[in-house]
């Protein structure tokens, strides 16, 4: 497909084109694209990353060690991606090292993050909540809180992105519990979806990158740190490509769900919803949360764009959501009474769409009877005109 944006020199774009060609061509493609010419600028970058983990299940590690173009081995090794510090992939590191105090930066991972405090200037990538109960004794590292290392490190960083459900949303961490309230896990400016996060609390006032998800998918994390590194985001931009939760809008379109590009969507269309597990139709009615869900899964897909959760089986769990897991629970089974499409649940789409077979009229008709539905319920006379 030319797409026009082939042939560009990616150093010489724009902010709007460099986030157009992303969006158009994918990140796979676009890594493939222009892969040689990021390397080249990548090469002589400077900029170091710091990879905090805060409370988290390292999904997100996990799932950003499994990109596939390029994998984080030929990020860092061929594109010099400089990950100054990350406890999920440093070597044997902290306080002590085999049982004897561990005197230098090399080894002693306190020491090596002021360092690179005193350095400033690095991108800081933040995995997982913050928990502020008990004065912050949910998670320490070497006997620290992890909100005091979290403020001494996002004080003197570039750019902030977290990364994933926990430290954009709070997540499973901050999900509802009977311990809660003891706990207070947060995510970096909100929880759920209040504007109620770990900067606001720590007085940090610096604007954040939200890749959500659970776990994010590894493109959304490579695409930022690189146009993060090469100058083609700043802060400055920020407001014009986060949606209201922070988001990359390239990668959570707001008019867009992952229902419209799903492969099942089609049995939706014609009402065929499965009752059971490993069927191949539309799985609605065992939970699926993919008609609220913001986000690119159905067109970028993961594995190397090989599938993605209603491909395979499994029904949308709504993970790149802010409020997930809670306003999603429970997962597997049909949220009832909530309107998915033109206000309608999926019982009414599948009698209409039945209906509808029957008299062989297709999907846009579909949603032609849905609007009329829709508009006799709050209208009765008026949608009747309409009818005429
Ligand atoms: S309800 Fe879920 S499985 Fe069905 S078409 Fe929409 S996103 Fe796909
Ligand atoms: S399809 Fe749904 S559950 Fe799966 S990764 Fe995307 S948002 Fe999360």
């Amino acid at each position: 497909m030319n797409t026009g944006l082939d042939n560009l020199d990616i150093l010489e774009l724009d902010r709007r084109t460099f986030l157009k060609a992303v969006g158009m061509l994918g990140a796979s493609a676009f890594l493939g694209n222009y892969g040689t010419q990021i390397a080249r600028a990548l090469k002589v970058a400077e900029t170091k990353v710091v990879w905090l983990n805060g409370a988290a299940c390292t999904g997100c590690s996990m799932s950003f060690i499994n990109s596939a173009h390029p994998d984080v081995v030929q990020a860092i090794t061929e594109l010099n991606v400089n990950i100054g510090y990350m406890e999920t992939l440093s070597p044997q590191q902290g306080i002590f090292v085999d049982g004897a105090p561990a005197g230098t930066s090399e080894l002693n991972s306190e020491l090596k993050i002021e360092e690179l405090v005193r350095e400033g200037g690095y991108i800081l990538v933040v995995e997982g909540a913050v928990p502020f109960g008990g004065s912050g004794r949910y998670l320490t590292i070497a006997g620290k809180p992890f909100k005091d290392i979290l403020k001494q490190v996002a004080g003197k960083a570039s750019a902030v992105v977290a990364m994933g459900a926990c430290s954009s949303f709070g997540g499973v961490p901050s999900a509802r519990s009977d311990i809660r309230k003891d706990t207070d896990y947060r995510g970096l400016l909100f929880t759920g979806t209040e504007k109620k996060g770990a900067f606001s609390e720590l007085g940090i006032d610096k604007p954040v990158i939200n890749l959500a998800g659970c776990p994010p998918n590894p493109e959304f994390g490579l695409i930022t740190l690189g146009a993060l590194i090469l100058g083609k985001i700043t802060p400055a931009d920020l407001p014009d490509i986060l949606d209201r939760y922070n988001r990359p809008t390239v990668f959570f379109p707001p008019d867009h769900t992952i229902h419209e590009n799903c492969p099942r969507r089609g049995y939706y269309d014609k009402g065929q919803l499965d009752t059971e597990f490993s069927g191949e139709h539309c799985l609605r009615k065992l939970g699926c949360k993919g008609p609220y869900t913001h986000s690119d899964c159905a067109t970028r897909r993961w594995n190397n764009a090989l599938s993605m959760c209603t491909k395979a089986g499994s029904p949308c769990i709504g993970c790149m959501e802010p409020g997930f897991p809670d306003s999603f629970s429970p997962f597997y089974r049909e949220s009832e009474g909530v309107g998915i499409l033109l206000g309608a649940d999926a019982n009414t789409i599948a009698k209409v769409a039945i209906g509808a077979a029957a008299v062989g009229v297709g999907a846009h008709a579909v949603r032609r009877v849905m609007v009329s539905m829709k508009k006799h319920d709050a209208e009765p006379e008026k949608a009747e005109e309409a009818q005429e």
